[in-house]
């Protein structure tokens, strides 16, 4: 296989994060110079759809917008589901990675972290979404993989490591050895369902209707998969509308409600690790009682998951140390260190 060759190009390389939640880019010689939400307002005007807003602006806009604008989240479910949005939220990010100058951001090289999962139709889509925003070159890494490097895990060794990074959409758990993926699996449970978990829950014990940024605020604020003991722990307020009455209403919850409410999600993920530690091979098995378990993404930030997951495996866990942009730190190093660029595939 032709190795890539950044090296003349260092400066004209971008690694990027394209997160189901969260766009993370990663500008070679530099480090992450972009971390904001995949999200896209498009504004309608006379049968003219355009972009009104990228990123943090768009997500402002959700849940809030008049039927001129839409609000997007291009990649849903880990894959991309609006191809034309996608490709210009990608050619906003770009161009804001390089300072905003336009001109300047056609032949850029440019890295994408894909879903392990992917099938070449989506790699491909992806691919193409990049080459339309301006690529010259596009490369490809898996998911897992980058986080394991971000992470700072012994990928290029003969020792088997495993990580979990649970994303808005997906929740990846790869298992590495010698620069390989010796196992992988996405799972389509993340912090979306989580999110839609507690809808449901305010509106079935409750009769209040909340909308998703809302349910994303309450998980941050007091998300827990344990009930703290009772008549302790932190109290969220929660504004919606009542679906009997029609009318705005204010109401409380705990924390205690918040762990029963994520209880379905949290099973989920819990049981793709479990399916992963029995389906590696038994030497890796092994190592991975040493090495444990490593967590990254946004949903290993929901407080006591780790916790939950060392005594539901039996296995250390520990939290990545840059949780929410170790997928692209990773993507970065494979771009810049000749030790890791063997993890980008061409498309
Ligand atoms: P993606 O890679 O899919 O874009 P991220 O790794 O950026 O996802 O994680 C985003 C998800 O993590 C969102 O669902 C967000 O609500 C969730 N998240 C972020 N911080 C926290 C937190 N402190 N507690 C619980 N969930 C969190
Ligand atoms: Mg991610």
């Amino acid at each position: 296989m032709a190795l890539p060759r950044f090296l003349n190009f260092a400066s004209r390389a971008l690694a990027i994060d394209l997160g189901t939640a969260n766009t993370v880019v990663y500008l070679a010689g530099r480090g992450i110079v972009i971390s904001e939400p995949s999200v896209v307002a498009m504004e309608t005007h006379n049968g003219v759809r355009r972009v009104r807003a990228v990123g943090a602006g768009a997500k402002l806009m959700m849940g809030k917008t008049p039927d001129s604008i839409n609000t997007i989240r291009p990649l849903r479910n880990g894959v991309i589901a609006d191809l034309e949005v996608a490709e210009q939220m990608i050619k906003y990010f770009v161009e804001k990675a390089q300072g905003g100058r336009s001109r300047f951001s056609r032949g850029v090289e440019i890295v994408l972290c894909v879903p392990s999962g992917s099938t070449s139709v989506e790699r491909r889509a992806i691919r193409d979404a990049a080459s339309h925003a301006g690529a010259s070159q596009v490369w490809l890494i898996d998911e897992p993989m980058a986080a394991a490097i971000g992470a700072g895990l012994p990928v290029t060794e003969p020792i088997g490591s495993m990580i979990v990074d649970i994303g808005g959409g997906t929740t990846e758990v790869g298992v590495i050895s010698l620069r390989g993926l010796a196992y992988s699996q996405s799972a389509r449970v993340g912090g979306d369902k989580m999110d839609e978990a507690i809808t449901s829950y305010v509106r079935r014990n409750y009769n209040l209707l909340i909308g998703e940024a809302t349910a994303e605020r309450v998980k941050h604020e007091i998300g827990t998969v344990k009930a703290p003991p009772e008549g302790t722990g932190l109290i969220a307020h929660v504004r919606g509308r009542d679906v009997a009455r029609g009318v705005p209403t204010e109401i409380s919850l705990n924390q205690a409600e918040i762990a029963e409410a994520l209880a379905e999600p949290v099973a989920r993920i819990v049981h793709v690790v479990r399916v992963a530690l029995e389906r590696c091979q038994p030497e890796i098995a092994a190592d991975i009682i040493d090495e444990g378990i490593t967590m990254s993404g946004g949903g290993s930030l929901l407080r006591d998951i780790a916790t939950l997951l060392a005594d539901e495996t039996g296995l250390p866990v520990k939290i990545a140390e840059n949780p929410m942009s170790c997928v692209a730190l990773g993507a970065g190093s494979a771009l810049e260190d000749p030790d890791y660029r063997g993890a980008l595939h061409p498309v």
